[in-house]
């Protein structure tokens, strides 16, 4: 991939930095990195990258974190553009850090907004569905958070005016736009709306589905059940849009897209990190995560050896005491419980006491065949 050019220099982590790409068809794309800044920040994700497409229509690919519409109009200006250029929002799923400002960027644009069918249940409020939900009174994207109330009351304001949005043009899972030259990958796992978008058979716009530098967290299988009866009718009959393995095979799509080898990945976090670009092959970065995973679930199997072990314990000899300060132990404990799902499923693993705490080997690793499959080739 070409290195973009840096048409404004922001901080050493991306943040306030805005880049241009020029697409071999001649197709300008603008990236701008919005702050993305925690309540609780003990760990830097890095800014949200927005992606502005100049194509036929101009099109603005995420709105970044809530609270930044101000510092948006601002970068925006910057390449000489405004709101009222924008014709087309599209979101690339329903998490803070990517349709925060929305409601804000849709009424000054009076821009068509686009995201996946799954998108229009994540932003509404569905209070008379339980279901075993721990927040059945946030909207569909947060039934299950599990952050604290001083952090996700943070969100309220944003979800209420969220709610109130149209989205215009309800995305079907992969679809192609010939006239511009644009395609959408829907990519459930990391959540259940997640979608990828390619420009020109040439650059794919990842959200959070493929990043460098880190993984993104997968969803738990566990979310179906509490979320099944929010889904639009077409996805509850078997759950193809939450946990890890939809995640892997969301990642074994992007690695053997039809239009690979792309040249270019914009990714919403870290394309720009440290004082250096991040520059991916996404067919190669996807089979990395896949890979990463299957190294993952190893090492939990070799941590619970032959006697059972705790969740817990497996959480704190996983990972390194650093990524467990704050709210990253809820986050580990979450990754670990995607692998277990996977594990479980194919047999490798049981659950040794009944709050589902303490798992044990059955002595197989079924799990292996079930995700190589997904690192060789597409099964779609
Ligand atoms: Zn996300």
């Amino acid at each position: 991939m070409k290195t973009p050019d840096v048409i404004v220099k922001g901080k050493d982590n991306g943040e306030g930095m805005v880049i241009h790409y020029e697409t071999t068809k001649g197709t300008d794309v603008f990236g701008l990195a919005i702050p993305n800044i925690y309540a609780d920040a003990d760990w830097d994700l890095g800014p949200t990258w927005c992606y502005l497409i100049l194509g036929k229509k101009t099109t603005l690919i995420d709105t970044g974190r809530p609270g930044n519409f101000e510092v948006f109009g601002s970068l925006l200006k910057s390449i000489g553009k405004g709101f009222s250029n924008i014709n087309r929002i599209v979101v690339t799923h329903s998490h803070e850090d990517h349709d925060g400002n929305v409601a804000e960027i849709v009424s000054a644009t009076q821009a068509e907004l686009w995201a996946h069918t799954i998108y229009c249940q994540m932003i509404s409020y569905h209070p008379h569905i339980k279901d075993g939900a721990l927040h059945p009174e946030l909207p569909g994207s947060c039934r299950l958070c599990r952050m604290p109330e001083i952090i996700y009351k943070n969100c309220l304001p944003y979800h209420k005016k969220r709610s109130s949005l149209k989205v215009d043009f309800p995305v079907r899972d992969d679809q192609r736009l010939p006239d511009e030259d644009l395609g959408f990958v829907f990519t459930p796992g990391h959540s259940p709306d997640s979608i990828c978008i390619v420009l020109e058979d040439e650059v794919i716009f990842t959200g959070d589905t493929l990043l460098p530098d880190i993984t993104s967290h997968p969803s738990l299988v566990y979310a179906f059940e509490v979320n099944r009866r929010i889904l639009p009718k077409g996805y509850r009959r078997r759950n193809d849009v939450y946990g890890l393995m939809n995640y892997i095979k969301s990642l074994s799509k992007v690695a053997y897209l039809n239009s690979q080898p792309l040249k270019a990945t914009f990714p919403a976090h870290r394309l720009f990190y440290n004082g250096r670009f991040n520059l991916l092959d996404s067919s190669e970065r996807a089979k990395e995560i896949i890979q990463f995973h299957i190294d993952r679930c190893r090492d939990i199997l070799r941590i619970i050896d032959n006697k059972p072990a705790g969740v817990a314990d497996i959480v704190v000899q996983h990972f390194p005491p650093s990524r467990l300060a704050g709210m990253g132990k809820q986050l580990a404990e979450n990754e670990i419980r995607a692998h277990i799902e996977i594990m479980e499923a194919y047999g490798d693993i049981r659950w040794a006491s009944e709050n589902r705490d303490i798992v044990q080997r059955t002595g197989t690793s079924n799990y292996l065949n079930a995700i190589e499959v997904y690192l060789h080739c597409s099964s779609f």
